[in-house]
């Protein structure tokens, strides 16, 4: 919530000198940082030229919800299409599109019935509500600001009560230009490098030692109370099977292991990977398109064996230097950046294995091709109280944006947890059999459970003894013979009932057992991208002004996912060109180039600011040279060069721009520059 930074800004702690990705236009000829970065002018862009609208806008609009209009459409399409080559295709994924709503059962046993939450406060006496770290984050960094204000800054912060709570308009709150100790100021900042790792007591604890309070009503607020973020539905006229709109789209994944398994002839490691809808009923949906009650997904679940971690393609990322914050560092309260190679990174045992690093490379190779800058990219390691108790290791790709670090791809090893909970739930195997290349030969201890009488001993227990009895492990198994020996042994199970067992029902031997295949549970590692948040992260990365004109919006959008390619502008409205036109349009069509003709009546310059609006990386200008010689300009969005050709070649050239395999440097050289004295006059 601090005043937005430049566009090019780079945050504190990451390395100025990164390379800038080869996507963006970022030349020494194009002045990108003539003007700091605007959020009201980009938005406002994204409403006048239709990328994204509040969802229902003419009723009011709803918190969380937006529409995605012709170009915002066409760009998240192209994300998404970049997304299935890099991942899907190129690493031979198995897709999938699963249902989006959910079996209440099958969210019960994942835990999110019970768990997936966050904790909300309420103004105590106004009733708006907060997402309780959001507002102990939003109350200590204005206090930080006011801070730097007092000390001579000016900075202004925003406060936003949730919009459910009260159809309240988000109000600019000034902070208090109030100087802090130095003491405090340390205080606050190491709670801020820590805020994902505080629980409602704690955030609790926080708010009363700190009187956090609501930040336009200034009353108390009460404890932090969870809040389940899942949607509830029924499925069925009946009502009784209940359901959820998925929070993910995981568990998908999961129910149908098996079915995935036998599709890849039964072997680990295989991936699979959907993109789809997923649901949140947020507390507090602020900030735009990054905190949205439905979103767009695209999950990979990489199934791989607990005991061997490796990647076979994990060459091809080792010497990738990624921005790592590690947890260490924020635990001391600190967030400096270390740059390390994944091959280091691994090694040195950072990153715990080497799909998980292989992973970190791959979405930071799919994040800087689409066009995020690399220098306001990091990945930062979860802190022990925030990752899953199942969990070895979390890492998030982190983008930095005018509303600070944001979480756009969380990448975890999720071990063997969620196979494990529903394998267990619905006494189904979710396991892989592995052949040894040689049998193993090993002494194990063995029960053996003599039907005959444990039936009519224990009746309805018979089979909860029977089970706790077989789940045993060695140690166990051991300590049961040894009290067998005595004639009897006492057997306490989960439910904290205890049976008392004898020779007659149970035997405990050591056996020699001759394995030809080993059983095991895969481990899951996660790479979960959230498309909308990278979406918006990229236009404040691709958005700035002409150094001539603020009011001219240009953005910057790789040609790769650029929502149109090339806009066709014929001089003048003159019905000579038209058949013309046609042809270009038609030809562009067919080299797979997507473009639109602009034929309006406002000037030319008019026309390219409006197409630069829209990121449209290239024009092709038609003029009466181009009906009496057949060539064509090609102007170029960000340098507003232009170079001139025979229509075909242009094209060609078009061509090879967008798929990637030519370079605008290339292209000039291919292609001479206009001087205007190429016309021929009417
Ligand atoms: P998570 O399962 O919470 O780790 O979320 C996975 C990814 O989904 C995150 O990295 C975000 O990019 C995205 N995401 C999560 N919640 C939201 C939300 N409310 N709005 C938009 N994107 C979200």
């Amino acid at each position: 919530m601090s005043a937005a930074p430049a566009a090019s800004a780079v945050p504190a702690g990451v390395d100025p000198d990164a390379p800038a990705p080869s996507a963006v236009s970022n030349r020494p000829d194009v002045n990108r940082e003539a003007h700091s970065f605007s959020r009201a002018q980009l938005e406002a862009l994204m409403t006048k030229r239709f990328f994204y609208i509040q969802a229902f806008e003419i009723y009011g609009g709803v918190g969380g919800l937006y529409d995605y209009g012709p170009t915002g459409a066409a760009l998240q399409a192209n994300i998404i299409n970049q997304w299935r080559n890099h991942f899907i295709i190129e690493e031979e994924m198995l897709e999938l599109d699963t249902t989006i709503m959910t079996l209440a059962d099958v969210l019960k046993t994942s835990g999110h019935v019970d768990k997936f939450a966050d904790w909300m406060c309420k103004d105590v006496k106004n009733g708006d509500i907060f997402r309780a770290d959001h507002l102990v984050e939003g109350v200590l960094e204005a206090r930080l600001e006011g801070d730097k204000v007092a000390r001579g800054a000016a900075v202004a912060v925003e406060a936003v009560p949730a919009e459910d709570a009260k159809k309240s308009k988000k109000k600019k709150v000034k902070t208090a230009a109030v100087k802090l100790e130095d003491a405090v100021v340390e205080e606050y900042t190491t709670i801020l490098a820590q805020i994902d790792n505080f629980d409602g007591k704690q955030l609790g604890e926080l708010i009363k030692k700190y009187d956090i309070r609501a930040p336009e009503s200034g009353n108390e607020v009460s404890q932090p109370i969870e809040f389940n973020l899942m949607f509830e539905s029924s499925i069925g006229p009946t009502g009784q099977v209940k359901g959820y709109l998925r929070p993910e789209t995981a568990q998908g994944h999961f129910v149908n292991f098996q079915r995935l398994l036998e599709f890849n002839n039964g072997r680990v490691p295989f991936a699979s990977a959907q993109i789809g809808k997923s649901f949140r009923n947020e507390i507090s949906p602020r900030a735009g398109l990054l905190r949205v009650r439905e979103f767009t997904m695209a999950e990979i679940e990489h199934f791989v064996d607990p005991e061997d971690k490796s990647h076979e393609r994990f060459d091809e990322v080792r010497d990738i230097a990624l921005p790592l914050l590690p947890k260490d560092v924020q635990e001391s309260g600190k967030t400096d950046i270390t740059t390390k190679t994944i091959g280091d990174a691994v090694a040195s045992g950072m990153v715990d294995n080497q799909t998980l690093g292989y992973f970190l490379g791959r979405i930071y190779l799919f994040l800087t091709k689409i066009g995020i800058d690399p220098k306001r990219l990091r990945f930062r390691q979860h802190m022990g109280n925030e990752m899953a108790h199942y969990a070895s290791d979390c890492w998030d790709a982190e983008i930095h944006t005018s509303y600070g670090w944001i979480e756009c791809v969380g990448c975890a090893d999720r071990s063997a947890y969620d196979l494990t909970v529903h394998s267990r739930k619905t006494k189904k195997d979710l396991v892989v059999q592995k052949a040894h290349r040689e049998p193993k030969v090993y002494d194990r201890l063995v029960a053996e459970v003599v039907k005959k009488t444990i039936g009519p001993r224990f009746k309805k227990d018979a089979k909860m003894v029977e089970e706790a009895i077989l789940e045993m492990d060695q140690k166990a198994l051991a300590d049961l013979q040894s009290q067998l020996k005595n004639g009897k042994a006492e057997l306490k199970i989960c439910t904290g009932q205890t049976f008392e067992l004898t020779p007659d029902v149970v035997s405990v031997e050591m056996k020699t057992i001759r394995e030809t295949v080993r059983e095991f549970t895969p481990n899951v590692i996660e790479p979960s991208f959230g498309i909308g948040r990278i979406f918006y992260s990229l236009l404040e990365h691709s958005f700035w002004a002409r150094a001539e004109d603020v009011d001219r919006g240009v953005l910057s959008l790789p040609p790769l996912v650029a929502p149109i390619k090339a806009l066709i502008v014929p001089i003048s409205s003159n019905e000579k060109l038209a058949p013309l036109v046609k042809q270009v349009s038609r030809k562009l069509r067919s080299a797979g180039v997507a473009s639109r003709v602009d034929d309006s009546s406002a000037t030319i310059g008019r026309r390219y600011a409006r197409n630069d609006e829209l990121g449209t990386p290239f024009a092709c200008t038609l003029d009466f040279a181009s009906l009496s010689k057949g060539t064509m300009t090609l102007r170029e969005r960000d340098t507003t060069a232009q170079r001139i050709g025979p229509i075909d070649q242009v094209i060609e050239v078009i061509r090879r721009l967008c798929d990637g395999s030519l370079t605008w440097e290339g292209a000039c050289k291919e292609l001479p520059e206009y001087s205007g004295q190429q016309d021929v006059d009417e």
